[in-house]
């Protein structure tokens, strides 16, 4: 049977992408919404999440506009000594309940709709749908692995990892993303020895340094602003992100391999010094077949110990679709605005729909920009994600509420905004960003900007 929902708004999903959205609509504008989910609660893929995950940057950029997640506190003991707390799966559903409890129930407003499908549901007439399922992740839990598995072969997904009751002889972790990484950080930091670790990397990984992706503006700015300088000077994506190595901002795990995956989680040096002790790494390509002490690869095959235990860490996670504009007559399809930033993308789009008219003029404002995949793609995310920022900042209104909001990591908070070293990055950003955009444009292969 098909439910007419009696709202101005339907919002499918009630992920991190929906929350968002909706928190920053019904905060500025008197409408109603009703939010629709297939799960039973607020979160989307964190309800699936493996135990130890943990967001992979700092909790201040994540959630939505109106509350801060966590305390905006700094990290006093241990190996991230000094950078920004990140939530805890628990942590991140607890604060998604919150929300949906003391901000958007309590307006009277909103309807929450859990084991709900989309299609189970129909907007009223003149209603708008929010599909916020077109970039939803691929995580391991919901997702089967990508490769066939023989009878008595042993596979589990990420999340059974940490329950296995009995250590095998041996762990072979498949894939080159963050789940693989925290999967193999998780292992070494219970006690496994390294030699027990097969790592299938089909991919070199770049990843962000931690450290430099921080909600300190003289950190971020000052990191943006080496950006744009080493991709002023830059002869090909590759001799970019090896510049970028250089000065601080990427990292990769083999310094004798040059990555060819740029989908950029963070990283701290801790966990890749970690990583690193990881010596039997496997690079034939994508796994195709598990069997019982052999594992078949597009490039080759590899024996492991037969009672090894396959890790599955191989979900696509982000996905990659092209950039769509958000505001379509069928729906608004909330994206990232400002580079790779979903959060703050899908809050900005609540934003603007509740302020602005005409679906033309929010288009033009808030044009999307989509993840990267490789070093090239993330050339156009950069250059996609800064003509995006320099659109909306050109709107008072929208440069005045993204400056208060901590989910836009590039904002000056006001106590900062004197401060020297703050002003000295923002001058070298400046001096440096319309040459490095031009830059980046060539070496993404996408057009200049119409001045
Ligand atoms: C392990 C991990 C760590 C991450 N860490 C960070 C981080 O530190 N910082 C950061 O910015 N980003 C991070 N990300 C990325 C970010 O979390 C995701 O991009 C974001 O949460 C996606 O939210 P979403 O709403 O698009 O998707 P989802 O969380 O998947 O939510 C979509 C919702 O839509 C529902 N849905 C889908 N189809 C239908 C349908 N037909 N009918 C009804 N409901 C439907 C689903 O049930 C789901 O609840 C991380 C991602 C992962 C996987």
């Amino acid at each position: 049977m098909v439910t007419v929902l009696d709202a101005d708004y339907v919002v499918v999903g009630a992920g991190a992408v929906g929350m968002a959205f909706t928190d920053a609509l019904v905060d500025h504008a008197d409408v109603t919404v009703a939010l629709v989910d297939r799960r039973h609660g607020p979160g989307g893929h964190w309800l699936d999440a493996y135990p130890f995950v943990q967001l992979h940057q700092a909790s201040a950029f994540y959630g939505v506009a109106s509350t801060l997640l966590g305390g905006g506190r700094i990290q006093q003991d241990g190996p991230e000594r000094g950078l920004h707390e990140r939530a805890t799966a628990p942590e991140i559903r607890d604060y998604y309940d919150r929300v949906l409890r003391d901000r958007l129930l309590a307006t009277r407003r909103v309807t929450f709709h859990p084991g709900t499908e989309h299609s189970q549901v129909r907007p009223r007439p003149g209603a708008r749908v929010v599909d916020t399922t077109y970039l939803s992740p691929m995580v391991p839990a919901t997702t089967p692995p990508p490769f066939a598995v023989a009878a008595e072969a042993s596979v589990v997904p990420v999340n059974r990892l940490a329950d296995l009751g009995g250590a095998p002889s041996q762990y072979v972790v498949v894939g080159s993303g963050k789940t693989a990484t925290d999967a193999c950080v998780w292992l070494l930091g219970e006690g496994t020895d390294p030699d027990d670790i097969c790592w299938i990397r089909p991919r070199e990984p770049w990843m962000l340094n931690r450290a430099v992706v921080q909600p300190d503006p003289a950190v971020f700015i000052g990191m943006a602003a080496d950006t744009m300088e080493a991709a002023t000077v830059a002869a090909t994506p590759d001799d970019l992100f090896l510049d970028l190595e250089d000065r601080g901002i990427m990292l990769r795990i083999d310094r004798a391999v040059t990555p060819t995956m740029a989908k950029t989680p963070t990283l701290a040096t801790w966990e890749l010094d970690l990583l690193r002790t990881i010596e039997h790494v496997v690079r034939l390509g994508h796994l195709e077949r598990v069997e019982p002490g052999r594992l078949l690869l597009e490039h080759g095959e590899v024996s492991v110990a037969r009672d090894a235990v396959v890790v599955h860490c191989a979900a696509s996670g982000l996905p990659r679709r092209p950039p769509l504009p958000i505001w379509a007559p069928d729906a608004i399809r909330p994206q990232p605005i400002r580079s790779g930033f979903p959060c703050f993308g899908a809050a900005l789009a609540g934003f603007v729909e509740a302020t602005v008219d005409g679906d033309a003029e929010k288009n033009r404002l808030c044009p999307s920009s989509p993840f990267s995949d490789t070093p090239a793609d993330w050339a156009a995310m950069q250059v996609l994600g800064g003509r995006a920022a320099r659109a909306f900042s050109s709107d008072p209104a929208i440069r005045s509420w993204a400056g208060g909001v901590s989910l836009n990591l590039a904002r000056v908070p006001p106590d900062r905004q004197g401060d020297a070293d703050v002003v000295a990055a923002t001058d070298r950003f400046t001096a440096a960003v319309g040459p490095g955009l031009a830059r980046l444009a060539e070496l993404a292969g996408i057009a200049q900007a119409r001045r």
